[in-house]
């Protein structure tokens, strides 16, 4: 079984904060807890993120993991007109592109009105990896434009369920199989003023969750690749 974990890298819990705790104290944890388990990730991080924090994607870039794109600003693609779209994925490529190559994208909010795929064509993208099948139950692995088309499995917070109930869950998912986390599920956020989905069980026990789902997927003979691997392969 083929396996991938992502990492949406971007400000804390869009679009209800605009605090960057996740990325000050969620990513070194993140990132040590996948060194440890020696897994490497795609992170589709934001141009606004790499301009702000670069010392944040030189440390995924040098620990080994793939740089991906997730737009300029985390604004919805759904709500932008055709040259807004095309201004958004030239600025966030030209950004994270003076760090590492960039081939594979996601759109913020698994939000990508398939009209626009053919701009990631156009600007050198290889895969794409913004429709999840918790929102679409048909989406399956197809290409389109020359991209790679590869749904997210689940949504980021059905890691964080308990045990019983995410493995059930896990077992029921295809091959490939996507899984996603932010750097801010691994900031205690249980007391902000957010969707329940968005904060329950963040912070340590989060980080914890992460783990166990790798461990899964590995007992059960899967291997964990990043995800320029499968559009390469
Ligand atoms: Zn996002």
């Amino acid at each position: 079984m083929n396996a991938y974990f992502t990492v949406d890298v971007e400000h804390d819990c869009p679009p209800y904060l605009t605090t960057w705790r996740g990325i000050e104290e969620g990513m070194p944890r993140l990132l040590a807890m996948l060194d440890e388990e020696q897994v490497h990730a795609t992170c589709f991080t934001t141009g606004d993120l790499a301009r702000r924090y670069p010392e944040t994607v030189r440390a995924i870039v040098d620990a080994g993991h793939e740089l991906g794109c997730h737009g300029d600003t985390h604004r919805s693609f759904a709500e932008m007109t055709l040259p807004e779209s095309e201004a958004e994925i030239r600025v966030a490529s030209d950004t994270l592109r003076a760090f590492a190559p960039v081939v594979s994208f996601r759109a913020p909010y698994l939000r990508f009105p398939a009209k626009y795929v053919a701009l990631l064509g156009r600007h050198q993208y290889a895969l794409d990896s913004s429709e999840g099948r918790h929102k679409k139950l048909l989406a399956s692995v197809h290409r389109d434009h020359g991209v790679l088309r590869v749904p997210a499995s689940v949504t980021s917070s059905t890691l964080r369920w308990p045990a019983f109930a995410r493995h059930a869950l896990f077992s029921r998912l295809s091959d490939p199989v996507v899984l996603f986390v932010h750097p801010w599920e691994f900031v205690d956020l249980t007391r902000e003023p957010l969707r329940f989905d968005c904060r329950f069980k963040t912070g340590d026990e989060a980080l914890e969750c992460a783990r166990a789902a790798l461990r899964f997927f590995k007992a059960r003979g899967a291997t964990f690749r990043r995800m320029r691997d499968c559009a390469a392969a």
